[in-house]
């Protein structure tokens, strides 16, 4: 066996500075394709997040008074830098996420640098009101930055979630402490890399840990005045917690198990592509938004799922660097033996039926890295575990339904709400669904990934509060002020 090559511990962005952890701890970090490590990164502790927050906390004092107009230019000009960086983040994001290259990584990559641009240019929106109290009354408010945003995100789609939290708490005035995923940091840490040459010291800390110790001590330090949290729901309720104690704003982006509901007209190749595009299959299923229950009218539903095995037989899995990989590995080997747990549970279970996929091979080249395989369930109950709980792999669980109400009725017996799916060519029933259906984000014939500007965010334990959007950074971001003025003489 060759030795591995020593590793470059990477460092964590503090107060303008480049550190390692106090204790001089670190992760290594592994590249789920190969598994094999490929870099270390500090493990922070809380005396790490104390630093960071203190440091946040001083820079906040002056760069709240920064004119936002000129915040919003910096912003633009780390888009600029993002750009510029875009295919060597992109290359950082599939190797250390196992998300393929071409489908998935170079996308992100483009995507984070776009919201640095839409907040940079948000920035001077925060624009308060003005309320008509009366001739010798002048009533205003202001929309005011809340302090020291305390945001920690997942490994899914890592730098554009960074991006998103860095662009949107910066426009608005606050400063940052943001906590990198365990098992996908180096993106982030090169996108700080980029933000750190804009940004006064102190404004954008970005730190390496694990939940239990950096997330949390983060989210409880009493100088945090604002948690922004991406994950999953039941770390999403330890975070409301922490919120609670101290009364602090939050806001909370969570798991979904998202319907897609296919009318009878829609039996057709263009649906198909969508449905494979809504459950993020090129992304093995890891994401938040992922169409994971499938609702096939009856009269469909078995020829539907002959065109969707079709369309999955031809995705090309393997390395995430290869341009030819349409879909790449599952992050670590916990998720990795979770999902293939589910994929065993669906086998076993009385009535379903295996379409396509299955538990991954135990030889050959896809045997070497964390790769699983498009699988989907048909005949699916919505009350069994494979339609109930977030899989967070590349699982698709297909239920037949007859009656429009009853597959309403399923898509919304669920303790998740984020997002859904509707496909047909009458726009009248399209739009009726849409409307019954309890999620924060319906999309009708089409199963693309978030934009800049819309209010992204969930309905019931999908989470809290709206991001993504202009709404999202004032009513998330800022704190409303009013000033009330006796203008008598
Ligand atoms: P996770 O909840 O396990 O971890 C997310 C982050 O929280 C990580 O940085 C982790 O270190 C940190 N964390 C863990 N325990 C913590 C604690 N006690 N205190 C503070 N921080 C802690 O989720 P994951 O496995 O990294 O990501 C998958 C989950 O994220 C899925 O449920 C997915 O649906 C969800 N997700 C949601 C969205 C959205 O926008 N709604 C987007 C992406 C992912």
């Amino acid at each position: 066996m060759t030795a591995q090559p020593k590793l470059q511990p990477a460092l964590m962005l503090v107060d303008g500075k480049w550190e390692p952890s106090a204790d001089g701890r670190f992760i290594a970090i592994e590249n789920p394709a190969k598994r094999q490590a490929i870099a270390e990164v500090p493990r922070a502790s809380a005396v790490d997040v104390d630093r960071a927050v203190r440091a946040a906390a001083k820079a906040f004092e002056t760069w709240k008074k920064v004119a936002p107009r000129e915040r919003g230019l910096l912003l633009m000009k780390i888009a600029d830098a993002m750009e510029a960086q875009s295919e060597a983040i992109a290359r950082l994001i599939a190797t250390e996420t196992g998300n393929a290259l071409r489908t998935q990584s170079r996308p992100e990559a483009k995507g984070a640098a776009d919201l640095f641009r839409y907040f940079g240019g948000l920035a001077s929106e925060l624009k308060g009101e003005t309320v008509p109290l009366g001739e010798h009354v002048l009533s205003y408010t202001r929309r005011e930055p809340i302090g020291v945003v305390g945001a920690v995100i997942p490994w899914n789609s890592p730098v554009v979630l960074g991006a998103m939290k860095v662009a949107m708490s910066l426009a608005a005035g606050n400063t940052l402490v943001l906590k990198a995923a365990e098992d996908a940091p180096l993106g982030v840490l090169k996108m700080a890399e980029l933000c750190a040459e804009h940004l006064p010291a102190g404004v954008l800390n970005v730190l390496t840990g694990y939940g239990e110790e950096a997330g949390a001590a983060l989210v409880q330090h009493p100088l945090v005045r604002k948690l922004s949290f991406t994950g999953s729901t039941e770390v999403g309720k330890l975070i409301m917690h922490a919120a609670a104690d101290r009364i602090v704003p939050v806001s909370l982006e969570l798991g979904g198990k998202s319907p897609c509901v296919v009318f009878p007209d829609s039996n057709d190749e263009r649906t198909v592509e969508g449905v494979v595009s809504a459950m993020r299959f090129t992304r093995q299923g890891q994401s938040c938004t992922a169409g994971s229950r499938l609702f096939l009218h009856r009269s469909i539903y078995e020829n539907f799922l002959e065109k969707l095995k079709t369309r999955l037989s031809s995705l090309k899995i393997g390395d995430p660097l290869d341009e030819a990989t349409d879909m790449g590995a599952i992050i670590n080997r916990k998720q990795f033996e979770r999902v293939c747990g589910y994929i065993e549970d669906g086998m076993a279970q009385k009535g379903a039926r295996l379409v396509t996929g299955g538990l991954p091979p135990k030889q050959g080249p896809l045997a070497e890295g964390f790769f699983v395989q498009p699988t989907v369930f048909a005949e699916v109950k919505n009350e069994w575990r494979i339609a109930r709980e977030e899989i967070f792999g590349p699982v698709l669980a297909a239920i037949p339904w007859e009656d429009e109400a009853d597959a309403i009725r399923m898509a919304n017996d669920s303790h998740y709400g984020l997002a859904a799916f509707v496909w047909t060519r009458d726009v009248a029933r399209a739009l009726r669904v849409a409307h019954e259906i309890e999620s924060g984000w319906v999309q009708v014939n089409q199963g693309g990934g978030q934009s800049p500007g819309h209010s992204y965010g969930g309905f019931k334990q999908s989470g809290i509060g709206r991001e993504f959007s202009l709404e999202g950074m004032l009513e998330s971001f800022t704190q409303r002020k009013s000033v009330t003025v006796n203008l008598k003489s």
